[in-house]
């Protein structure tokens, strides 16, 4: 199946789930009473566990009674979030939070509908309306000569055409202060097929403004032989390929679970970039975590545990930028003539402190 044709039998009734998962009752249950936008590609659907209710995959893509309820979520996330309450004039498809960087929402249709989507107002919910247009945030961009790296986001960018995206990419290089253009995608995990020959012939070739892509990926299940080879062609095309993986209550916030991850990202040649913070939209309660929960998985499962290469860094994502969350248990003493360190053993060492 072509990318169109897993598109057009795209994932999002109980029928079409069934041919894929013996539905529980309860699923059943909240699928019938269903008001909010969800589904996959067939593709991300053929890796759920036939028979399990609490498979990683069919937890991120089947909605659950949980979301009804909202403790601690915020009300109006994405605005707050994404700065939109602000005065400076900006088109919908432009949230800001720094002065070099901006990010482009040219889509909000999805090749899954995530159920912990931090977006979920706009892309689940509905709740948000906003209006992309293309040409409105490239002349934006055109008038804003400080802006140096465009994050293309969605919705999913790689679901608009080779045409629409030829053309974009194009006018954004146009553009002498834009250095670099980046693409925040799920294709490359859920629909390995748009990693086709159109899509190459639109992202090779060399050129000086480089494009960057990050997926999402979050449990080693969702890495598949299709995902392994469409990075290969990512790469072939000069795209560099990083994860920024969600840390979901129940999916990846154990230790086993989240080195098998990380090392299996490696494996196909996904560069471990960001752990985000399930961060604080309305009814998605139930995935979020503790807070130091990335930095202490990090502590136990990656570092000096595995590769270098396999760690994130642990953030959270807020109105006023990333915060980074890292662990920060080595360095155990500092005096005046030496430092003592720590190891993810717990052994300790000296080095000498040098004077400044
Ligand atoms: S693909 Fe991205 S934007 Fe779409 S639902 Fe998932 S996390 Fe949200």
């Amino acid at each position: 199946m072509n990318w169109k044709e897993q598109l057009k039998k795209f994932v999002n009734t109980p029928e079409r789930l069934s041919t894929y998962v013996n539905l529980s009752e309860e699923e059943r249950a909240v699928l019938s009473d269903n008001k909010t936008t969800w589904g996959t590609t067939p593709h991300f659907a053929s890796l759920m566990d036939k028979d399990d209710p609490n498979c990683p995959i069919r937890k991120q893509v089947i909605p659950s009674a949980l979301e009804k309820q909202n403790c601690y979520g915020m009300e109006d996330y994405l605005v707050w979030k994404e700065n939109r309450a602000t005065d400076e004039v900006r088109p919908d498809s432009i949230a800001r939070q720094y002065r070099d960087r901006v990010a482009f929402t040219v889509t909000q249709t999805c090749g899954v509908y995530c159920r912990h989507c931090f977006r979920k107002e706009l892309v689940v919910d509905g709740n948000l309306k906003l209006n992309f247009n293309l040409d409105e945030g490239l002349h934006w961009l055109a008038a804003h000569p400080e802006v140096r790296d465009v994050l293309v986001t969605g919705g999913d960018p790689f679901l608009l055409a080779d045409e629409q995206l030829e053309y974009l990419i194009r006018k954004l290089r146009e553009l002498p202060h834009v250095e670099m253009i980046r693409f925040g995608t799920r294709t490359p995990i859920v629909l390995p097929q748009r990693i086709d020959a159109g899509l190459k012939k639109v992202l090779g070739g060399y050129h000086k403004v480089p494009i960057w892509l990050n997926t999402q990926c979050n449990h080693p299940k969702e890495l598949s032989e299709e995902t392994a080879r469409a990075v290969y062609d990512l790469l072939g095309c000069g795209v560099n390929v990083g994860n920024q993986a969600v840390l979901l209550k129940g999916i990846n916030d154990d230790v086993e679970t989240f080195r098998h991850l990380h090392q299996k990202l490696l494996s196909v040649r996904i560069k471990p970039y960001y752990v985000f913070y399930c961060e604080a939209a309305p009814g998605i309660d139930h995935f979020r975590t503790p807070i130091e929960k990335g930095a202490e998985l990090i502590r136990d499962a990656l570092r000096g545990h595995t590769t270098g290469l396999a760690q994130p860094m642990s953030v959270v994502a807020t109105n006023i930028g990333k915060i980074p969350l890292m662990p920060d248990y080595y360095i155990v003493n500092k005096k005046a003539k030496e430092y003592t360190l720590r190891n993810h053993k717990g052994e300790l060492t000296t080095l000498p402190n040098i004077p400044e």
